[in-house]
């Protein structure tokens, strides 16, 4: 083991660890000589209880550590997990957290896509604003039943920028059965107030109150592709294509039924248990429908309300 090699690694060494600890190319080098010439323990083992005493000292996980300088990539180029990377992203939406150990969740998007992102609460890392562009520096990506994501820790570095970016859509496709439709689907009336468009509850709007509603139709529904669950809208569009009801017959329904109720009750019947195969866009943790496509695959009735009374 010749000095410029162990000089080679006491510097990818230092390079990890500069923002954390106050240490010297040399200190780690004199530390990896001892091991290594003195104690004839093999360099790569040697590297590794070195980089393992550094860890603990600045209170850190291995997967905490970066490889050195990474690539700016663009978020629909993310193909793998454990790569670190440098994104430049906008807070396309964030959520709440579902654990104590996650400060943020959301998503980012960039020209080519968008990405979920997490953020450790331990990462100390300020708070990202939704709408607000950012470079962020040594992300790790992460993969979850083949969907990707980021994930931001105490080695990332956050960097709002003043600039705007045009979020790309990125289609999803989900084929599975369509297992539970929710409660506020069917005919609905929307606020006419210029772009409003709320649905109303009881004749209501939650920004301009008593409103003469106007009629649409709409479902938000549960696609279970056999590992996930996928929560996706349909419009009046596809909510038609869907169901072979159109606005107009949806309304007639209503009125001689005097309640909107039955148009849900015959939307529950032509479409609960049927398999299709959607695609669109993500909006936040909602698929927009804007293509579908019946698959004429029977389906267990009683299998599906079994996995529909889990969700
Ligand atoms: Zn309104």
């Amino acid at each position: 083991m010749t000095e410029s090699d162990l000089r080679t690694h006491a510097t990818d060494i230092h390079e990890q660890f500069s923002d954390q600890l106050e240490i010297s190319v040399e200190e780690i080098e004199d530390r990896l000589d001892t091991l290594v010439n003195e104690y004839k323990v093999p360099t790569s083992e040697a590297r590794r209880s070195v980089v393992n005493s550094y860890l603990d000292e600045a209170g850190m996980d291995r997967e905490d550590l970066s490889g050195g300088e990474n690539e700016q990539i663009d978020i629909a180029e993310i193909d793998s997990p454990e790569q670190w990377v440098d994104l430049t992203a906008k807070v396309v939406d964030l959520w709440e957290p579902g654990s104590d150990a996650i400060a943020q969740v959301g998503l980012l998007g960039d020209e080519t896509g968008t990405v979920k992102f997490t953020k450790w609460s331990k990462s100390d890392l300020p708070r990202l604003e939704e709408d607000a562009v950012y470079n962020l520096r040594n992300v790790v990506t992460d993969e979850y039943q083949g969907r990707f994501s980021v994930k931001l820790n105490r080695t990332t570095t956050v960097e709002e920028l003043d600039t705007e970016i045009e979020v790309g859509e990125d289609d999803v496709e989900i084929e599975g059965a369509l297992v539970d439709i929710q409660s506020d689907s069917g005919l609905i009336k929307r606020c006419p107030e210029e772009d409003c468009t709320r649905v109303l509850q009881n004749g209501r709007c939650s920004e301009h109150g008593e409103v003469e509603g106007e009629f649409d139709l709409r479902i938000k529904a549960v696609i279970d592709d056999g590992t996930d669950v996928h929560e996706v809208i349909f419009d009046k569009e596809t909510t038609e294509e869907l169901t072979d009801i159109t606005l107009e017959q949806a309304q007639e329904m209503a009125m001689d039924a005097l309640d909107t109720s039955v148009v849900a009750e015959e939307i529950h019947q032509k479409i609960l248990g049927q398999y299709y195969r959607v695609r669109g866009p993500t909006l936040g943790r909602y698929v927009l429908a804007n293509d579908i496509e019946t698959l004429g695959k029977p389906t267990d009735p009683e299998a599906v309300l079994i996995k529909a009374r889990s969700i």
